[in-house]
């Protein structure tokens, strides 16, 4: 901790770890320093981008120097007790190119103290208010960083699957230590303002499990009072912390109970306490906090036995009123496991199915993430505003509106799409009033009227932004296809490879027949999805993509005999963790363009969280 009471940023400094491209060191201590930045800044001259790849010297004009080599690795450089370089990559790469510039340094001069050279091991933040960033100002951005260990473990706890290289890490420090970070955090978060210290996540695991959890929740509260979005296993949500929590509210529990069954969560959840974790549900509600379900239905007995507990433990927590169930299906990755573990089709199927009935069963809405799955395999449209169930006793349940009602209007203003339509209602709950929404039921369009005061549990205005109406997750933007156009209008470009998932590809593909904004006859536009090699396993999501993973695609796209193209298009989400454009690896976007030679745009996209 500083004089001034700050928590000190630490980062260990690495010398004489990197395989020179240049063997001149003074050669290649400017080229370190120029790549470095080149990874931070994009050049102009007279307003326009300006693209190097190279640099002479003043001296020796006649010979040039490439500016990039292989990207350096960064193995090996986590300390105890220090912040990670590693994590810096991807959320705050100003710091690696500090570090990159020391070390560059370091290899052609000493330092020197009152007592001659003095030997440097690592760097520290001078004043934490240099690196203030932009802030959605959500709380989680302070007592995230209490989510640094677990009480329970899950048998396919997603962390198992991490590639060793993933830069969501945090070196393992003391509780005192996270504890003064974070109350660095706090006294830097603004919510008002929309500024915070800048973010360095590592893995999330349970904030719960953290000694001094309820100080910073305590002292959060005193600051904002937005509401606090708490995911735990709820082995800690006995009956006094339960009590302590909604003193803090509002506040959304995501509790991962993934059965009800008290022999089937411990073997699936080594270390659980079922007397606890099945009790939370029945305790939250008596507390009045919103509390969703989150399960990960894992075929680990085979398929049968897992639907049949589904259903069981969905019918059985419907009693306690969550606001919500979330079905995760089912993943993992090749580092979880080298062979496939289940037929991903079959599972994912039938697990779907199983959610699509046990709707027409129980009160609470239930959504099976990822959305869009559900929506391309079993829906004759995609991207309706159709209600796939209502939070018990929201102003939209209240009203009278039914799961399988398609949205029309809201208020005065036709809908057309499901995003749309979701908006509308965000703005209805802000604006506070009744107001009147056409609905179709069946063959017919009815009116009811909407009046965002009348609620009670589990709705909570705070955390709920569409009054209680659940759909088939947020449904896609037509927008991005103007966007596209946009982009390749300005490039000129007449040949583009769009790289996009194997999930928002139909969508996206729909969104084009009907907008019908992009010549065909005038540009040939090639929408292909890269396979996610870098995670492996049953991973499908396109913000799960690395940097590797979009040069191998394009790599193989040139292989096949496709003449180069003149643009490569990728949504921006995969690269959307932290302002910086990196990777989960920390790698920069730009990369792409550097290994394939082929221009690379972002198209800017919303991450889709469910
Ligand atoms: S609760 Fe989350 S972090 Fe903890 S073991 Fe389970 S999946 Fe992993």
């Amino acid at each position: 901790v500083s004089e001034g009471g700050d928590y000190v940023f630490r980062y260990p400094l690495v010398t004489g770890g990197h395989d020179p491209v240049y063997h001149d060191p003074l050669v290649e201590m400017i080229r370190v320093l120029l790549e470095s930045l080149l990874d931070v800044v994009v050049l102009t001259y007279g307003g326009k981008e300006v693209k190097a790849d190279g640099f002479r010297l003043l001296t020796r004009p006649e010979e040039e120097f490439r500016i990039f080599g292989p990207r350096p690795s960064l193995d090996g450089q986590e300390r105890p007790n220090l912040q990670s370089v590693r994590n810096a990559a991807l959320y705050e790469p100003r710091i690696v190119l500090i570090e990159r510039a020391l070390a560059a340094i370091l290899s052609v001069v000493e330092l020197e103290g009152e007592e001659g050279p003095v030997s440097v091991s690592g760097f520290r933040l001078r004043d934490p208010r240099h690196w203030l960033m932009p802030s959605a100002g959500d709380p989680l951005e302070v007592f995230g960083y209490a989510a640094t260990r677990c009480n329970v473990d899950c048998s396919f706890c997603y962390l198992k699957g991490d590639p060793p290289d993933l830069a969501l890490v945090s070196p393992r420090r003391k509780a005192a230590d996270e504890l003064a970070e974070m109350m660095t955090r706090l006294r830097y978060f603004d919510p008002e303002a929309g500024r915070a210290l800048f973010p360095a996540w590592g893995e999330i695991r349970e904030a719960l499990a953290y000694p001094h959890i309820l100080t910073i929740l305590k002292a959060l509260r005193q600051k904002t009072l937005r509401p606090f979005r708490i995911y735990t296993s709820g082995r800690a949500l006995t009956r006094e912390m339960v009590k302590e929590l909604a003193a803090l509210g509002p506040l959304y529990i995501y509790l991962s109970l993934h059965s009800a069954s008290p022999d089937r969560l411990s073997r699936l959840v080594h270390r659980a306490r079922p007397e606890v974790q099945l009790a939370a549900p029945r305790l939250l509600q008596e507390y009045g906090i919103p509390y969703a379900i989150a399960l990960v239905p894992w075929p680990q007995d085979g398929l049968a036995p897992m639907l049949e507990d589904l259903q069981e433990t969905i019918s059985h927590f419907d009693q306690y009123q969550p606001h919500l169930f979330q079905v995760h299906l089912p993943g993992y990755t090749r580092y979880y496991s080298s062979v496939p573990l289940f037929d991903h089709e079959e599972v994912w199927g039938a697990i779907v199915t199983m959610v699509r009935k046990l709707r027409q069963e129980v009160r609470s809405p239930i959504v099976a993430m990822p959305t869009m799955y559900e929506e391309t395999r079993f829906e004759g449209v995609r991207n309706q505003a159709r209600i796939i169930g209502l939070v018990p006793n929201s102003p939209a349940q209240r009203a009278g509106l039914s799961p399988g009602d398609l949205i029309v209007a809201v208020g005065a203003v036709a809908v057309r799409n499901r995003p749309q339509a979701r908006d509308l209602l965000a703005l209805a709950r802000a604006h506070g009033k009744p107001f009147p929404m056409v609905v179709r039921r069946g063959e017919k369009d009815l009116v009811v009227t909407i009046d965002p005061q009348d609620y009670g549990y589990p709705y909570d205005p705070h955390v709920d932004r569409h009054l209680g109406v659940i759909t088939m997750g947020m449904g896609f933007r037509t927008r991005y296809v103007e966007a596209l156009r946009d982009l390749i209008q300005e490039r000129g470009a007449r040949h583009v490879l769009f790289l996009s998932s194997r999930l928002v590809r139909p969508y996206f593909e729909d969104a084009l027949r009907e907008v019908g904004l992009i010549d065909a006859t005038m540009v040939r536009l090639d929408i292909e999805v890269p396979e996610n090699r870098y995670f492996g396993g049953n991973i499908i999501l396109g913000d799960l993509l690395v940097v590797q993973d979009f040069i191998d695609h394009i790599r193989d796209y040139l292989a096949r005999g496709n003449p180069r193209p003149d643009l490569v298009v990728i949504p921006s989400t995969p690269f959307g963790l932290g302002a910086w454009r990196r990777d989960l690896t920390g790698r920069p976007y730009m990369d792409i363009e550097r290994a394939t030679g082929v221009p690379v745009a972002l198209l800017e996209c919303e991450r889709i969280y469910e």
